[in-house]
C-alpha cells in the first residue's frame, strides 16, 4: 500500500519540473505518443499493489492483516508472545482479559468465523432479502448520512466462541471490527451430555438448562440425545455449530425476527452454563446409577 501511493506522487511532482507549472492547456499540445506512453506507465504503477475500489480493497487489507507483524501492547500479550502462556485456557482459568485479537490468533489458530444476517432490505414479491450487514441512516441538513453495522461470530468448533458487533461507515471495515471485537469476546464453552434419554458422557449437547436474555429475546437451551441435531434456526445454527456442540433443543420467545438480540441471548446462555458450579461426583453418580438402572432393566427383561 506505502509503494503504491508513493508512486504516483513522485509522478506529479516530477511532472511540474520538466514542464515549470506551465498552465493545464500546454499539457494538451504534447505529441500523442508520448501521452500514450505516460497513461501506460501510470497503468502498471497503479495495477500491481494499489488495490481499487471495492473488493480489490478487502482482499489487500486481509493480505496486509496476518500476525507477523504484531507487537504486543499489554501485559498478557507479551507472555503469549514469550511463550509463557500457552493455552488459552490458562487466561480463562486466571480470569484475565483479553485486550489484542492477536492472543487468540495465536492461541487458537483454526479459528473459523461466520456473519449472521442481520440486516436486510425488501426485495421484489414480498419478503426481505438478508444482507450480512445493517445500514442505518441518519438525517442531516444536506441529505442521510449511512452507517454499517455487523455481527461476527468465532469459533473453532470445539468449544471455543465469541461474538462482535461494530459498526463504521463501509461495509468491509465494520465487518473486519467485529471481528477482532467477536475474538477480544471468546468464552469457552461447557459441553456435556445432559439428556436422561442419552448417557454416553461425551460432549455432544450442553450438560444442563440454561437460558440467555437480551432485549425481549429469550432463549433456553435444552440437552438433547445423540442424533437429535441442532433444532434452532439457522442463524443460531451458525453459532451453537461453531461452539462444537451437536445436539440441541432450544425455545425461544420475545421479537426474535431482530437478528441481533437473538445472537447475544444465545451467547448469554452461553454464559450462564460456565456460570453455574457443578460437582463433578454428583454427575459421575447420577450417570453410574442411570448405566446400572439401564443395565438391571435389560437382565429384568
Ligand atoms: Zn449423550
Amino acid at each position: 500500500m506505502k509503494v503504491a501511493k508513493k508512486k504516483p506522487k513522485e509522478e506529479k511532482a516530477a511532472k511540474p519540473d520538466k514542464e515549470e507549472a506551465k498552465p493545464m492547456k500546454k499539457k494538451e499540445e504534447k505529441p500523442k505518443e508520448a501521452k500514450k506512453e505516460e497513461k501506460a506507465e501510470e497503468r502498471t504503477a497503479r495495477r500491481t499493489p494499489r488495490p481499487a475500489r471495492g473488493q480489490r480493497r478487502e482482499d489487500a487489507d486481509m493480505a496486509a492483516e496476518p500476525t507477523i507483524d504484531w507487537v504486543p501492547t499489554t501485559e498478557l500479550g507479551k507472555d503469549v508472545m514469550s511463550g509463557k502462556i500457552t493455552s488459552i485456557d490458562e487466561i480463562f482459568k486466571r480470569g484475565l482479559k483479553i485486550q489484542e485479537p492477536n492472543i487468540v490468533d495465536k492461541l487458537l489458530p483454526n479459528l473459523e468465523d461466520e456473519l449472521i444476517l442481520v440486516g436486510g432490505s425488501p426485495g421484489k414479491g414480498g419478503g426481505i432479502r438478508r444482507t450480512p450487514t445493517k445500514r442505518t441512516a441518519r438525517m442531516h441538513k444536506s441529505g442521510r448520512r449511512f452507517r454499517v453495522s455487523a455481527v461476527v461470530i468465532v469459533g473453532n468448533r470445539d468449544g471455543y466462541v465469541g461474538i462482535g458487533k461494530a459498526s463504521a461507515i463501509e461495509h468491509v471495515p465494520a465487518i473486519a471490527k467485529a471481528k477482532a471485537e467477536a475474538k477480544l469476546n471468546i468464552i469457552p464453552i461447557r459441553r456435556g451430555c445432559g439428556s436422561w434419554e442419552c448417557t454416553c458422557g461425551e460432549n455432544h449437547s450442553i450438560p444442563f438448562e440454561v437460558r440467555g436474555k437480551c432485549g425481549s429475546v429469550e432463549v433456553i437451551l435444552k440437552p438433547a440425545p445423540k442424533g437429535v441435531g441442532l433444532c434452532v434456526n439457522n442463524e443460531m445454527k451458525k453459532i451453537i455449530s461453531l461452539a462444537g456442540i451437536k445436539d440441541i433443543w432450544s425455545k425461544s420467545f420475545g421479537n426474535t425476527k431482530s437478528r441481533v438480540n437473538t445472537a447475544f441471548a444465545l451467547f448469554d446462555a452461553f454464559k450462564k452454563l460456565n456460570m453455574m458450579k457443578v460437582a463433578d461426583v454428583s454427575v459421575a453418580k447420577a450417570k453410574s446409577s442411570l448405566k446400572s438402572n439401564k443395565k438391571k432393566g435389560i437382565e429384568a427383561e
